[in-house]
């Protein structure tokens, strides 16, 4: 059954920008940030706190934050992805840590130098910072349905490690397809898994999230089945723009207004206003040189306009 509401996580300021190969400016991305908190966007991955060196788009993490608008209701969230992030994440007023716990060896080591091991524990601790500075604490489980090095990965693995960090209790657990090579029914069965995990964990009800790249155009059938199976959490992005700069030829999230235009359809309430994010679209297309995967800003309006 379809949830009345679900909430969108805008992620186009983070995994959107991430692997892009023109440097966009601080400026752009507040201009980005404050054009979707007016359309009506309530979460925002804003920026994510690794070294530099290795996602150079992100090394203004801490002017983004400082620059952003605070607007209430309106939660800012960091990806960090060990204790030096969460600490800067914290110290730069992050309403919300998300953590990224990989799940494959292979793309683990690429993506954050972490084995699943380390990457469960680092999880456990960062979640604890969280806690004591009294901010929100999600984790998702990436290369959740299929890894670009080890191909696929084993469901009850997935399982496992939801089941694992769920010991911290997290605001939020999620499935995060990083390649785009999920199909519904797989995504079913792995939110099916999730939904038992949480209901058996005991500590508090963590709501499923899921988050999906649309690289085989299956992304948008892949958040209508999430949905069905109880996640009431969707990623998406404005445009579309997006991808990984540690998974080869990984391209974007689904687009947030087009993500939307399927919700309205559906009757599923989300309170953004889908034509005010396809409207950014021509603005992002020039800031990063070329033309962004989003469909609903490229044709007519519906219903027609009179
Ligand atoms: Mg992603």
């Amino acid at each position: 059954m379809l949830p009345d509401t679900a909430e969108i996580v805008e992620v186009s300021p983070r995994d959107g920008l991430q692997n892009e190969g023109r440097p966009v400016g601080t400026a752009d991305k507040l201009h980005l940030i404050e054009s979707l908190v007016r359309a009506g966007v309530r979460r925002i991955e804003a920026t994510s706190f690794v070294h530099p060196a290795r996602v150079p788009q992100m090394a203004d993490a801490e002017a983004v934050m400082a620059g952003l608008p605070r607007v209430p209701g309106v939660i800012i969230s960091g990806l960090v992805l060990n204790r030096r992030g969460a600490e800067r994440a914290i110290a730069a007023g992050c309403d919300e840590l998300t953590f990224t716990v990989v799940a494959s060896e292979a793309f683990g080591q690429r993506n954050q130098g972490q084995t699943i091991e380390q990457g469960l524990l680092a999880w456990a601790e960062v979640a604890a910072m969280a806690r004591a500075a009294g901010r929100r604490a999600t984790v998702m489980v990436a290369a959740a349905f299929g890894c670009p090095f080890e191909g696929a990965v084993d469901p009850a693995r997935v399982e496992a490690m939801v089941r694992q960090v769920l010991r911290s209790a997290p605001e939020e657990v999620g499935l995060a397809d990083t390649i785009g090579v999920a199909t519904p029914r797989q995504v079913m069965d792995l939110f099916g898994r999730v939904r038992a995990a949480v209901a058996s964990a005991g500590t508090g009800r963590a709501a499923m999230r899921a988050h999906f790249h649309n690289t085989r155009n299956t992304g948008y059938a892949n958040a209508y089945a999430a949905l069905l199976a109880g996640a009431t959490v969707l990623d998406s992005s404005a445009g579309g723009v997006g991808g990984c700069p540690f998974a080869p030829r990984a391209t974007g999230n689904i687009a947030t207004e087009d993500l939307l235009f399927l919700l309205d359809g559906l009757g599923v309430r989300h309170g953004i206003e889908r034509g005010a994010v396809a409207a950014l679209d021509p603005w992002l297309a020039g800031v990063l040189g070329h033309a962004v995967p989003g469909q609903l800003g490229k044709t007519d309006a519906w219903p027609p306009v009179p």
